[in-house]
């Protein structure tokens, strides 16, 4: 039976530097960052239930969601982002499950499911185990200014706008501290890899 790694953490704390650890050992992992994306192009389920919920103006002159306005509205509101959450976490859920399905079980017996609001969706309940990728809020601020090239303002909004590292470490079944060099994070990753494999937790050993 295909086993099931979901890997969280605060945005920019290195969930997809991980995957490309995982994707060159040749396991799967699915985005739901991705899936999140693509469930709101024009044609999809999402396109249509969030453009009734938030109105026309949320459009480009293309008719496509204008993704930028979207997030100005949720991430200055909680109540509208409960809302479009409500409406897309369903949608992200199916296609998640229709991924892994898609998934050889004999060949694959482990899934990376990266889902950056992992334990805010609650998506913990679908998972075999939980990895926490884990840094202090300084070093987060700095590689997500570097990265996605915002002001402090408007990094800290980002970041305070997530369910705190605090809480998140209660919710883990591993974390790992991504505050050393890349290398650093891979050869934790490998450590992990081999804990569950040790303990035969999926199959591989
Ligand atoms: P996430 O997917 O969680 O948002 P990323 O994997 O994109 O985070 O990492 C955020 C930024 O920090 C990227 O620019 C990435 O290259 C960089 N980064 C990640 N891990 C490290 C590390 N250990 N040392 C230096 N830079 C890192």
């Amino acid at each position: 039976m295909t086993k099931i790694l979901g890997i969280t953490g605060g945005i920019a704390s290195g969930k997809s530097t991980a995957d490309v650890f995982f994707r060159e050992k040749q396991i799967p992992v699915i985005d739901c960052d991705q899936i999140a994306h693509d469930i709101l192009n024009k044609g999809e389920k999402g396109y249509e239930l969030v453009l009734k919920r938030f109105g026309m103006n949320i459009l480009k002159s293309d008719r496509s969601i204008n993704r930028s306005e979207l997030g100005q509205i949720v991430f200055n509101d909680k109540k509208q982002l409960e809302t479009l959450n409500r409406i897309t976490h369903p949608l992200i859920f199916q296609e998640i499950q229709a991924k892994i399905a898609l998934n050889n079980p004999s060949k694959n017996s482990l899934v990376v499911v990266d889902a950056p609001v992992l334990f805010e969706a609650n998506g913990q309940k679908y998972c075999d185990f939980t990895l926490l990728i884990a840094i202090p809020e300084s070093l987060q601020m700095k590689r997500l200014m570097l990265r996605d090239r915002l002001s402090k303002g408007a990094a800290l909004k980002r970041i305070r706008s997530q369910m705190p590292l605090s809480q998140k470490e209660k919710l883990a079944d591993f974390v790992i501290n991504n505050t050393g060099t890349k290398q650093d994070l891979k050869s934790k990753l490998e450590q992990l890899l081999l804990e569950i494999k040790g303990e035969d937790l999926y199959g591989m050993s």
